[in-house]
């Protein structure tokens, strides 16, 4: 195929053009800085304000709860790092999963530096957080719970109001890394009982390098950013208006549309999955079957290098992702694949294939026909596959 195919939209997804329309006066035109009191630049500051509370009606909360911010990993450093500080005299002592992303798993690493503990609760072979072992980890000193609303490897949608109702009932704090759920799931903080929540903009068709933390009232969590009075003095720094515009324009789109997207795209992911699972033998998809998001679809294939597959899918024009963390500049698997309990041999051969609904059922059948080949010629390369066959 001549066209590029995208399945990778859990990395990032493309800018709408409608964001992109509704940014572009406030480069231009509409440059003045929110904080000026000339009438010019008020436009500035009722642009924020509207977008502000665009996201804050998606979220089920006011705008007051909103702050913007440089995108989800600042929002996930901020929510941990200054909870840490702020409730240190009641306790040093966190709770996050094993199968976080980075932007939370490494913040807690340097907090641990910091004399912070962490317990890490394992999850269970589809990748949801083990309930009881999150009760026992419980102590006096616990000041946060952190655990993300679905994973960004494996889809896996976590059962976030259990986690906000053992949060209330212990009166500890509840984080949730909404980054890839927003704009694909209802969220509603109030009834799911959460207290701050990590979002971004570039995985809900909005521009990189916006996100923001809904922080509730009453917390007492301080500024990460120090400097100016913006958003309310807990994070410093002229405000980003073209790109909060963007991101609010893709919060209503995406509000708008997600009924009727986010069936398009399940359907597509059944589609692939049974594709793929009934054509490529020696798989499994990785997740759980159905507490899934709508376009997430992770596979791995026995005897073979996701690295290698990527490469090859990439020389026929699909974008995918692979489940290792070698961009990383690590050869290790990923953390979430071994923390759903699969061996190294197998979490190196993955795949993760995260749909839009722009893709259509022509573009899955040419990727799942190249997976076929690829696949195929891998192993046949392959000495561990050889072996498998002569023993069989
Ligand atoms: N959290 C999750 C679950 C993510 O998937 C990502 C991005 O991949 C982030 C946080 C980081 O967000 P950002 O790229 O906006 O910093």
């Amino acid at each position: 195929m001549e066209k590029k195919i995208y399945l990778d939209n859990a990395a990032t997804t493309k800018t709408k053009p409608e964001v992109v329309d509704a940014m572009l006066p406030y480069f231009s035109e509409l440059y003045g800085n929110p904080s000026s009191v000339y009438e010019f630049a008020t436009q500035n500051k009722k642009a924020l304000d509207e977008a502000r509370l665009t996201i804050a009606n998606a979220l089920g909360t006011e705008s007051a709860e909103i702050y913007f911010t440089g995108g989800g990993t600042e929002a996930d450093n901020w929510a941990l790092i200054a909870t840490a500080e702020a409730y240190q005299d009641k306790g040093k002592h966190i709770i996050t999963s094993k199968i976080e992303h980075h932007a939370v798993l490494h913040t807690c690493e340097y907090l641990q530096k910091r004399g912070f503990e962490i317990s890490y609760i394992d999850v269970d072979e589809y990748g949801i957080v083990k309930l009881d072992q999150l009760e026992k980890a419980i102590r006096p000193t616990t000041i946060l719970i952190s655990i993300m609303f679905a994973n960004n490897e494996i889809g896996t949608i976590q059962p976030i109001k259990e986690i906000g109702e053992i949060a209330k009932r212990n009166k500890i704090l509840f984080h949730t890394d909404a980054v890839q759920a927003f704009g694909q799931l209802d969220i509603d903080v109030d009834d799911l009982g959460i207290d701050m929540l990590s979002a971004s903009a570039h995985k809900l068709n909005g521009p990189k390098g916006i996100g923001c933390l809904y922080i509730r009232k009453g917390i007492k969590i301080r500024s990460f950013i120090h400097g100016g009075a913006q958003e309310r003095g807990r994070r410093a720094g002229t405000e980003n208006v073209p790109f909060a515009v963007g991101f609010g324009k893709a919060v209503e789109l995406a509000m708008t549309t997600m009924k009727e997207r986010t069936k398009k795209e399940t359907e597509l992911r059944e589609y692939l999955i049974k594709r793929v699972l009934a054509e490529v033998p020696y798989t499994r998809l990785n997740g759980h079957r159905s507490k899934r998001l709508p376009n997430n679809a992770n596979f791995s294939f026995q005897f073979i290098e996701g690295e290698s597959l990527l490469i090859m899918l990439d020389m026929n024009n699909i974008c995918a992702s692979s489940g290792s963390a070698c961009t990383s500049g690590s050869l290790d698997p990923s953390h979430v694949l071994l923390s759903i309990g699969l061996p190294h041999e197998i979490a190196h051969g993955s795949l993760r294939l995260t749909l839009s609904e722009a893709n259509t059922i022509e573009e899955l059948d040419y990727t799942v026909d190249k997976i076929k080949e690829i696949v195929d010629k891998l192993r046949k390369m392959s000495p561990l596959y050889e072996d498998f066959v002569r023993r069989r």
